[in-house]
């Protein structure tokens, strides 16, 4: 089943992976993206479907509200029987009894009559209008369990219909509410569960294999040792995949030998929909990662016009059963993997999820407060902090820039960016700056160094 839902990833490709050189950020984000589409439908409880799309059109199998109810804690009564009332000219009802939400009513409300009715309780039959406890002598009369009454006192003339919900007034039965393609928000989430069902028609989460390459790695927890590093990129990309919405499998560390390489990415396709590997890319690389990356799949090394994160690999392998698993090959520094995965992966994962045209990040005009410099004219994303000050987007850099400097992504919501090009953006310039964390605060972190 899954290979008929996949039948883009077999036909003729529009650009092919191989022949690539010194490509721009659009055009290989371009020739990965033909890799991708939509993966199949699945259902998921509820309360795993926040930020999932729907995957087919959802129809109301009955009326929300059920039955027509009332929208205040007060009084059913027929509206022809509290004509005339006014704080001066009250008109005293009967009581009947009393009906919470949940319960139905047992007789009709008669000429004459009133039942004290709670927010939510169906309407009564023979009632046509609530009047809220607060136009009666409700106030006065104290907790009903104490002294439950046999008349109220009406001090306002309702109009027929007051303070009553229509059936069907939120959802009609066989209405169309959410149509597929919809993403589900908090106020998705709710409207599927007033539909009743404990499940929802969703496309899947994408599976995404991340794999750390390199002698020098250490995982968090092991003890340190001389000459070696610990393993950030792993935690790292699979905390994107995760905020993007994807779920990660984190492979165990693969040394730079051919045997551990090939048996860690075969470990990976077995169930990936995508395998993210770092490190080992780079041009003049004494790995072994692309010799056994082109081994197991067909493989593009590119150069893409930007800084941080220049060499990129992007592949097609063959998963178990003979699935085609798309491979991003990313570079080892710890910043440019984050930039590269945030430039072409994130893409890639909301393709997968069915939002594909929610991927791109805004991107706003500010002044930058600090010199933004590129050293060699490709396009450069600075980690930058950015706020709004004065009725303006104001960026600071985060400190050092270099590609293993990942503190300074730490600190950084944004990447202030110095196009292709253009060798520097002056301090108190205008410039883009995209926004991706919109969540970090404003304030600059205190002084470190
Ligand atoms: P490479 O792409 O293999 O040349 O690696 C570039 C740099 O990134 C080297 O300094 C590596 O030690 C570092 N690096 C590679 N993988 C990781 C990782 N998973 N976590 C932290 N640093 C890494
Ligand atoms: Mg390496």
């Amino acid at each position: 089943m899954p290979h008929q839902q996949h039948p883009h990833r077999d036909a003729a490709p529009p650009t092919s992976i191989l022949p690539a050189d010194m490509i721009s950020v659009e055009e290989a984000r371009e020739r990965i993206l033909a890799r991708f589409a939509p993966l199949e439908a699945t259902r998921v409880p509820l309360d795993a479907a926040l930020g999932l799309v729907i995957a087919e059109d959802i129809h109301a199998g009955f009326d929300i509200p059920p039955l027509a109810n009332t929208a205040m804690d007060g009084y059913a009564v027929r509206a022809e029987d509290t004509a005339g009332a006014a704080p001066g000219t009250p008109r005293t009802l009967r009581v009947t009894g009393y009906l919470a939400a949940g319960h139905l009513p047992e007789g009709e409300v008669g000429p004459g009559e009133a039942l004290r009715i709670m927010t939510g309780a169906p309407m009564p039959p023979g009632a046509d209008a609530v009047v809220p406890f607060e136009e009666t002598d409700e106030q006065d009369l104290g907790p009903w369990q104490a002294n439950p009454r046999g008349t109220v006192r009406i001090d306002v003339a309702a109009a027929i219909g007051a303070n009553v919900r229509a059936a069907g007034e939120d959802v009609r039965s066989g209405e169309l509410v959410l149509p597929r393609g919809t993403v589900i928000g908090p106020a998705q989430v709710g409207v599927l569960a007033s539909l009743g069902d404990a499940e929802a028609p969703v496309i899947r989460r994408p599976r995404v294999a991340i794999l750390s390459t390199g002698d020098e790695l250490l995982r968090p927890g092991e003890p340190r040792a001389p000459g070696k590093i610990y393993d950030a990129n792993a935690f790292s990309l699979a905390a994107q995949v995760r905020a993007w919405g994807g779920e990660p499998h984190v492979l165990e560390i693969a040394r730079d030998t051919v045997e551990a390489l090939t048996a860690r990415i075969h470990e990976g396709l077995r169930d990936a929909d995508m395998l993210v590997t770092s490190a080992g890319v780079s041009r003049g690389d004494f790995d072994v990662v692309k010799e056994v990356l082109q081994r197991e799949g067909e493989v593009g090394f590119w150069t893409v016009r930007m800084r941080p994160g220049k060499p990129l690999a992007f592949g097609l392998f063959r998963g178990v059963d003979g699935r085609p698993v798309p491979h991003l090959g990313l570079p080892g520094n710890p910043v440019s993997a984050m930039l590269a995965f945030e430039l072409f992966g994130r893409a890639a994962i909301f393709t997968m999820l069915g939002k594909p045209q929610l991927w791109p990040r805004p991107v706003v005009r500010g002044v930058t407060l600090d010199r933004i410099e590129s050293t060699d004219l490709r396009r450069f994303f600075a980690r930058a902090r950015v706020s709004e000050e004065g009725g303006r987007y104001v960026a600071r850099l985060t400190g050092p820039q270099g590609s293993g400097v990942l503190t300074s992504m730490a600190f950084a919501n944004a990447y202030a960016i110095c196009p292709e090009g253009v060798p520097a953006i002056e301090a108190g310039a205008e410039c883009d700056l995209m926004l991706v964390d919109r969540e970090l605060p404003a304030e600059p972190p205190p002084p470190t160094r």
